[in-house]
């Protein structure tokens, strides 16, 4: 490399430093302090370890200058005898205090992570719908494995790494200076070789850290994505395996190429560190051998500075390399960080009020909706993406209006894409509106407390996703107190006795992703149950379209004639007798409700849901007529 390419890589390095330098802020490290605040009693008790080991380290290298001395003026052997215990009781000291203190930083750092896990899993669980159909799982979880690990790393080093480290520096320094300050100071002249060199190496190691941790966090989303089921089915359909496995061989690549830099790096400058002081010790030795010579120095203080220098340069070590690992673990934090400033869009108010009792009717007042676009509810980072998409917040719903009376049924019509699954998003807060006011028992939404809407409004949708978990929590889920006979009543209105009897551990079996397979007609029955269960007043009911075989169709029309019976119901309807039976039709098209009424009326009225009727139903209905 010419010089001129190694000054340019130098001043791309020192800018790079400056930009990432810049989001380290005080405002990150008050927060780390908000985090350890639970924790300064630990933190004390583990500063002073580090000042009593300190102590004990300086101890042995005076002492042992003492025995040399005892030597060379020929003093009793009871004296050096003495000194031996003393080191050796010393030692023994060093030795449990070692053990303690690591053990207290480990529960500090396990406690950091405990912390930190919970908060982030607590934030993200907040976080609107929206935030994770954008975000990739992977990159969350990652987010919540190995930043918040990170980060306690930070965390621990900075303790038993700069704490301890720097007060065995200093008192190390203290008693070289009292021996021979000419030694000493010729000793630190050597200092500015490698942490000026330090200072940037941090920087570069930081940055180094930042790519492996997104090049790691992208492997493993990638490896969740294509070993799902669906993800792998995938692949197996397109036949791309070689591909994919190429692919995945760059990115482990770039992974093990970024492994072996930050290997290397640190390698250099452990080396260079290590040579410094062999050069260190090489001048004790001579200076302080012709001091001594000269009779203007104790052999013993020469021995004694030799032994303090190397165990100085031990904690110096250290403290540079800790400055290494806390500039990249401050990294993690963060990272963890950025993660919990996305404030939620959906929040609740301070003083969020209930759904009165009793029947509860639904209105739509004007309601305008588009869907947020991706920087007001995600990171690019957690998204895999440079720039997060603002386009978006086109409206789809454009001034919506109607009211389900208490116990009517209200069936959405419409053609894919009209607005209709927006609409019945829009009821459980999944999104609130852009415009206009959603109302459930005469109050907006929005006002509604979490809790109070959850049990109010309830949702049977198409895929009735299941949890990896026994049949039993997964209905507890929608009742965590229900008794043994609840369960089986609600199963049994939901069609379900037979099956659950009939499976291999009964309540106790895993259904779920990985679980034993429920077809598509079980599962919405299971969600069916669940909803039987929770007792919401409220049901949206997204109707099946496909995937149901004609016994399954009618066990669960079955289920669903009973389940809303009595609640207010809004239906995406696809079946002509539930269309039927709705007290309502809100023809939906294109986000604007083009005609309302009854079955009859609309037919009668001969406009959009004639229409629909005549293409969507005339052959069923003359297949029932033949
Ligand atoms: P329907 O249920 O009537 O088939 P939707 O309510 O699903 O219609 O969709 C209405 C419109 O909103 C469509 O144009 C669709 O592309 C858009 N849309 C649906 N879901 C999202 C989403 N998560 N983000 C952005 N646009 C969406």
């Amino acid at each position: 490399m010419s010089m001129e390419t190694t000054a340019w890589t130098q001043l791309r390095d020192v800018m790079y430093a400056e930009q990432e330098r810049r989001p380290l802020t005080r405002a990150t490290l008050r927060r780390i302090g908000a985090f350890a605040r639970p924790h300064r009693r630990r933190i004390a008790r583990f500063v002073l370890l580090g000042v009593a080991t300190a102590l004990l380290a300086v101890a042995t290298p005076v002492l042992a200058g003492r025995v040399v001395d005892v030597i060379v003026s020929g003093d009793d052997e009871g004296t050096v005898v003495r000194l031996a215990l003393l080191i050796a009781l010393i030692a023994v000291a060093e030795a449990v205090l070692g053990i303690l203190s690591r053990r207290l930083s480990a529960t500090l750092g396990e406690g950091l992570i405990l912390d930190l896990r919970t908060a982030v899993f607590d934030h993200v669980q907040r976080m609107p719908v929206a935030f994770f159909t954008r975000t990739r799982t992977g990159a969350l979880v990652s987010r919540l494995n190995n930043d918040v690990i990170g980060a306690q790393r930070a965390f621990s080093n900075t303790l038993s790494g700069v704490v301890s480290n720097l007060v065995t520096l200093l008192l190390t320094l203290a008693v070289m200076l009292t021996l021979s300050w000419q030694i000493t100071l010729l000793a630190l002249a050597l200092l500015p070789v490698f942490v000026l060199p330090a200072r940037r190496m941090g920087r570069r190691m930081a940055r180094m850290q930042r790519e492996a941790a997104a090049l790691n966090a992208a492997m493993g989303t990638r490896m969740t994505e294509r070993f799902s089921a669906p993800g792998a089915t995938l692949v197996k359909l397109f036949g791309r395996p070689e591909e994919e496995s190429a692919e995945f061989a760059d990115r482990a690549r770039r992974v093990a190429d970024i492994g072996v830099r930050t290997a290397t790096a640190q390698a250099a400058f452990i080396t260079a560190l290590t040579l410094v002081s062999a050069l260190a010790l090489a001048l004790v030795y001579g200076l302080g051998g012709f001091l001594a010579l000269r009779g203007s120095l104790d052999p013993g203080a020469v021995v004694a500075l030799a032994l303090l220098l190397t165990r100085m340069y031990a904690p110096l070590t250290a403290l540079a390399g800790a400055r290494v690992e806390v500039m990249s673990a401050l990294v993690s934090f963060e990272r963890v960080f950025e993660v919990l400033d996305l404030a939620p869009l959906i929040a609740e108010k301070p003083d969020a009020r209930r759904v009165p009792d009793g029947p509860v009717a639904v209105e739509f007042d004007d309601v305008r909706f588009g869907y947020p676009s991706a920087d007001r509810v995600s990171l690019a980072s957690l998204e895999e993406v440079a720039t997060l998409d603002t386009r978006g917040g086109e409206e789809v719903l454009h001034g919506l209006s109607f009211r389900a009376e208490p116990g009517q049924t209200v069936a959405l019509v419409g053609s894919s894409g009209a607005g209709k699954s927006t609409v019945a998003a829009l009821l459980p807060r999944l999104y609130d509106a852009d415009g206009g006011t959603v109302r459930v028992g005469g109050v907006d939404v929005r006002d509604l407390s979490a809790r109070s809407l959850r049990d109010t409004v309830g949702m049977v949708t198409q895929d009735g996703h299941l949890f990896h978990d026994t049949v039993r929590a997964n209905l507890l889920l929608a009742r965590p107190d229900a008794a043994e006979n609840d369960l089986w009543a609600a199963l049994d209105r939901a069609r379900l006795t037979d099956l659950v009897r009939s499976l291999p551990d009964g309540l106790d079996t895993v259904v779920g992703e990985r679980g034993y397979r429920l077809s598509g007609g079980e599962r919405q029955r299971m969600t069916i149950a669940r909803l039987l269960l929770a007792r919401q007043r409220v049901v949206i009911l997204d109707e099946a379209t496909a995937h149901l075989d004609n016994t399954s169709e009618a066990a669960v029309q079955e289920a669903l004639t009973e389940a809303l019976e009595g609640r207010t119901a809004l239906v995406i309807a696809h079946r002509l007798s539930t269309i039927r039976a709705a007290d309502q039709i809100l023809v939906v098209e294109a986000g604007r409700i083009v005609e309302r009424g009854t079955h009859d009326e609309l037919l009668a009225a001969d406009g959009r849901y004639a229409q629909l009727h005549r293409t969507r139903f005339a052959r069923r209905t003359m297949d029932k007529a033949a």
